[in-house]
């Protein structure tokens, strides 16, 4: 495109702005200029080999493809670098322009090479660049390590909302934390979860620039002490037992055909300067190191916990740092253009992601009030306007409570803030509820007992002005359950904002050849405007639209197929049914019910060997948390059974191909990013059955969708609303409603009475427990067997039947492939709403008040930089 033009373009000609910050002297400028910003394949070729060489210090001789992947990298990040500076120009740093602040302990954003290529139009060309290496493309995107630094779908939409936040062109810094070691590495040994650290950083990671020139302090323990300035007013002094610095980390988040590039800011902790002063003065070596230590053990590892509460001093050491080193580099930048802080609110917009940050609302309050003299009730009143909380659980384990005792012990002018906010806000409560003291005992951010403890949730909720739900169910729970005095109070506060997720990452990156076919048909305006994808369903009949739909599925199960064979040894056949659950491992999202139905279809099979069953391959693939026993022991049976089964010629009679089988188990090592991008354009079938109204919302039901997978679902979290949309004859609804669960658990529920009236549940329980599965051992699964006829929480038994009755109707619906692919096209073709883009549009609207500010760019950039998308969405075909 600029073939050559960087040559005319310095000839005396003017040179904007940006070039002479890269422009080293006027000799250097026409090369360097070229080299790190031309989008032609000539010039990234030259580039993409000069990193190489002086980035990596290797030639073409010795490079590995992990050379090559730092090198491609290191191309595309110079490729970002002048949007990424005009972007922070114009928006941060510009005095009307208001700032989205996503404040999150956990981001999930996958790997990043293909996605920023995907996001401004390099990858054919990047395709034709890597070609001299004697690599291809896919070859080096699979060299990068994904960034595990989350759980699951928590930190997952956070990646989803950046993603959508550049492309709406929305002024946004995700703030987070930068683990050293993040989610760790799931492996299977002898059919059992083994855990080994994630060192995803060991060999560097090209997308991150450190900014130690913004490096904040953060104190921790000590006392407080109160006094009397010299205006007269009372004051408190933070007396810290030691500091710890945090230095920020910048990755660069591209938007699709954008040229803003936000910001994720994340911060890791060092040791502060008074660590090395020590160490000269004191000669207590020993304890400087272990000071060092301490330090630097905050932002060492990410607690593998998801939907779970461990009241651990480290994790709250870790949102306290992160939050506090955010909200000092927000007001820093704030104080740059202003000194009122009534603007404040104006300005940012804090949004913190579940209750891990809520620490915020107490540190904003010590900043304003301690640290720039704010009056309590002005800071109070700039506070609520800044912060809006999203709730992202009900599960009362989930749910952080702080003990007094640790919570003191850390932050001890943060429990007297703590304690000054409740005393206000229980005087308002008290004065319109005059006689009731329960209200105010459960409305109260401390619960009382014999271990008092901060109720995180409540500070959230007290310290916002704007509270949101996940999911229309979750968000109605929410005001009627969990939150329903705080609903009474104020419900002008309460919203819903449904989950989405970005089609970009989720269609375009993971299931190129399907966002093809689609573009082809429809144009490719749905990669910004999802909804567009309805246009679709004017194709459902086209013969030769479906023909090629139903063989992009069948490429993908394909590729699935092969991926199996590779990682398990297990041979699966591509044109059985594809029935798929992959999630975190947790007892309400109910995995084992999933497996109580392959154990019966087992026994079907068993006993009716000639019977005429639709052939199919039920994959797992999740983490369980590395305390969570019953999950890890969940992941055991599922290899057990999939043993069993996978190796019974009784199942695999069909023929005399060893993948030719009616039945066949998978569980999947490691599910991450990653991993979810092979499986979601593979997939038939998405299980979504969780007991209902445990799952706030669930995001991988909307991703399988949009790849044409048909959900087998219960009345839960999103489940309902994709249901609506794509029509309810396209969905298979079982199990129990909300309310029936509750009605079933407030009259005494008996597992018993369904174990012992329903004969194929028992068979199934009874196997396990005889040690059917583990080679006779009857001890192995007795916490689980035991667990579910004595308890059964999450009332597996009560929807089993209901269950094993829809995956009939699962298996006679793919007996008829033509109604089958006239589903798979109308779901993708229904999932418009389930975009992250509406879903920011939504929190942008009602919440944040924020608008977008597109970046402009010189003229000149516009001609050569600005994302021109040649092909269509070519773009990601390997
Ligand atoms: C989408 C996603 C999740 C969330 O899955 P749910 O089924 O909604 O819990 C978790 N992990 C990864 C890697 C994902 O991509």
């Amino acid at each position: 495109m600029n073939n050559g033009n960087g040559l005319k373009k310095h000839n005396g000609k003017h040179i904007p702005h940006w070039k002479k910050h890269i422009c080293r002297t006027e000799h250097a400028a026409i090369q360097v200029e070229d080299d790190r910003t031309g989008m032609d394949v000539e010039t990234l070729k030259r580039a993409f080999f000069d990193n190489l060489y002086y980035i990596q210090a290797k030639d073409k001789g010795w490079a590995t493809a992990h050379d090559y992947y730092m090198a491609l990298a290191y191309t595309v990040r110079d490729r970002l670098l002048h949007r990424w500076l005009k972007t922070v120009e114009q928006t941060y740093f510009k005095k009307d322009v208001k700032v989205v602040c996503y404040l999150s302990a956990e981001y999930l954003i996958g790997r990043q090479l293909g996605k920023n290529l995907t996001n401004i139009g390099l990858h054919d060309v990047a395709r034709q660049v890597v070609q001299e290496s004697g690599y291809d493309l896919y070859d080096l995107m699979e060299q990068e390590d994904e960034p595990g630094l989350g759980n699951g779908g928590l930190g997952r939409l956070a990646a989803c909302f950046l993603d959508s936040l550049s492309t709406l062109e929305i002024p946004a810094i995700g703030y987070g934390i930068r683990y050293e070691y993040g989610i760790f590495q799931q492996v299977i040994r002898d059919g059992t979860q083994v855990e080994v650290p994630d060192r995803w950083l060991r060999f560097g990671n090209p997308w991150e620039i450190p900014r130690p020139d913004y490096t904040m302090e953060v104190k921790f323990g000590g006392h407080t002490e109160a006094f009397t300035d010299e205006q007269g007013r009372y004051q408190v002094r933070w007396i810290p037992e030691r500091t710890v610095l945090g230095t920020p980390y910048d990755t660069p988040m591209v938007g699709y055909n954008s040229n803003t590039v936000n910001t994720l800011r994340l911060w890791s902790a060092k040791a502060s300067d008074e660590f090395n002063l020590q160490i000269f003065n004191s000669g207590d070596f020993a304890n400087a190191v272990a000071d060092k230590v301490f330090s630097e053990n905050i932002t060492k590892v990410l607690y593998p916990n998801d939907n779970n509460y461990q009241g651990r001093e480290l994790r709250l050491q870790q949102q306290y740092f992160f939050v506090s080193c955010s909200l000092q580099d927000i007001i820093r930048n704030f104080l740059q253009h202003d000194d009122n802080f009534d603007n404040f609110p104006n300005k940012f917009a804090l949004q913190i992601n579940d209750t891990h940050p809520t620490i915020g609302v107490a540190e904003l309050m010590r900043l304003l009030v301690d640290e720039h003299q704010l009056g309590w009730d002005k800071a109070w009143d700039i506070t609520q306007k800044t912060f809006g909380f999203t709730n992202h659980t009900l599960l009362s384990e989930a749910l952080e409570r702080w003990s007094l005792s640790i919570f003191g012990r850390l932050l001890p002018r943060h429990l007297e803030i703590i304690f000054e906010i409740n005393q206000r806000f229980l005087d308002e409560v008290r004065a319109k509820y005059p006689q009731d003291i329960e209200k105010v005992a459960r409305l109260s951010l401390i619960e009382e007992g014999a271990d008092k403890r901060v109720r995180m949730a409540h500070l959230a909720c007290v310290g916002s002005h704007a509270i949101n739900g996940v999911a229309a169910l979750h968000t109605e729970l929410l005001t009627h359950d969990l939150f329903r005095d705080f609903y009474e109070l104020f419900p002008e506060k309460f919203s819903n904002k449904t989950n989405g997720v970005t089609p970009r990452r989720w269609i375009l990156v993971a299931n190129s050849k399907l966002a093809l076919h689609i573009t082809n048909k429809i144009g490719k305006g749905w990669i910004k405007n999802l909804e567009e994808l309805k246009q679709l369903e004017a194709f459902v009949d086209d013969q030769e639209f479906r023909d090629q739909w139903r063989q992009i599925k069948q490429e993908n199960k394909q590729d699935l197929a092969e991926y199996i064979l590779q990682t398990n040894g297990i041979h699966v056949d591509p044109n059985s049914l594809f029935d798929i659950q992959v999630k975190r491992l947790h007892e309400y999202k109910r995995q084992l019910l999933n497996l109580l139905h392959v154990i019966t279809l087992y026994n079907q099979i068993k006993q009716n060997p000639h019977a005429d069953v639709v052939p199919r391959t039920v994959i797992f693939a999740g983490k369980a948390a590395p305390g969570y026993a019953m999950a890890k022991l969940i992941i055991q049976l599922i290899n057990s059974v999939a043993d069993v089964v996978n190796n019974d010629p009784d199942v695999g009679v069909r023929g005399s191909v060893p993948e030719a089988s009616r039945l066949k188990v998978v569980f999947l090592a490691n599910y991450n990013v990653a991993l979810a991008q092979r499986i979601y354009p593979a997939a038939d079938v998405s299980e979504q059955i969780s007991t209902a109204g445990k799952e706030a919302s669930g995001t991988s039901n909307m991703k399988f969708a949009m790849n044409g997978a048909l959900t087998i679902g219960t009345l839960d979290g999103a489940n309902i609303e994709i249901r609506d949309r794509v029509g309810h004859e396209n969905f298979f609804l079982f199990g129990l409603t909300t309310e029936q669960v509750s009605q079933m658990k407030a009259q005494g529920y008996h597992p018993w009475d369904y174990y012992n009236s329903n004969p194929q549940l028992k068979q199934a329980i009874d196997q396990i427990a005889s040690g059917y599965f583990s080679k006779g051992d009857r001890d192995l699964f007795k916490p689980l067997v035991e667990s579910l006829k004595n308890r059964d929480d999450y009332l597996l038994f009560a929807d089993y039947q209901s269950y094993i009755e829809c995956q009939q109707q699962v298996s006679e619906a793919y007996r008829n492939q033509d109604k089958w692919l006239r589903m798979s096209i109308l779901n993708a073709a229904r999932t418009g709403y389930f975009s992250s883009d509406r879903t920011i549009r939504e929190y942008a609207r009602d919440i944040w008040h924020v608008q977008p500010v597109p970046v402009i760019l010189e003229d000149d950039q516009q001609e050569n930089a600005a994302i021109k998308h040649r092909s269509t969405t070519s773009i990601n075909s390997q």
